[in-house]
């Protein structure tokens, strides 16, 4: 299940300390990404992504800078670093968009704490790393309705909605996440 154990808040930031941010509750699902554009991006064997609401990462110091960076799927993706040590905090895909924080569970205090809820791009992963029993995984990416918990169905229903219902500059303001 989705980090049900986690106690919350969750904190995390960057190696300096200017960029610290706080997940105001249990990410939607936490992915790890045996791709090789992760990899590369990473330098190591897998990635650690932690899906949550943009809303739901409250920036506590400092202020991300966003860097485009090229995406396997050619669309993209923004990645937030901090503007002095540039270690990456989190990420944005064009698939989910601004609404939605890929945040890199490597950032947390506690990391340990947001297991991966699946395994995904095992096609590509390295020989060596060997996948827990129990942990779904897939040669690629996977259907969330059937694996995401319904609690995190529900939070993804509810933030479409709340895209939909808004008219144009307000969804702006969706689309290009809190800002602060
Ligand atoms: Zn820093
Ligand atoms: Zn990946």
């Amino acid at each position: 299940m989705t980090s049900a154990a986690a106690d919350l808040p969750l904190e995390g930031g960057c190696t300096c300390r200017a960029v610290r941010f706080r997940l105001t509750s249990r990410p939607l699902f936490v992915h790890c990404c045996h791709c090789t554009w992760c990899q590369r991006e990473s330098g190591a064997s897998f990635a650690l992504n932690a899906m949550i609401e943009s809303e739901r990462v409250e920036l506590l110091s400092g202020e991300p800078e966003l860097v485009e960076t090229p995406s396997a799927s050619g669309a993209g993706q923004r990645i937030a670093r901090c503007p002095r040590c540039r270690v990456a905090v989190w990420s944005h895909y064009a698939g989910a968009g601004d609404a939605v924080r890929f945040v890199r569970v490597g950032t947390l205090d506690e990391p340990g704490r947001l297991p991966p809820d699946i395994h995904i791009f095992t096609a590509s992963k390295q020989p060596w790393v060997v996948l827990p029993r129990g942990t779904p995984a897939v040669p690629e990416y996977y259907d969330r309705k059937r694996h995401w918990p319904a609690e995190s169905l529900a939070r993804r229903d509810a933030m479409r909605a709340r895209a939909a219902r808004k008219d144009a500059p307000a969804s702006q303001d969706l689309l290009t996440g809190p800002r602060r």
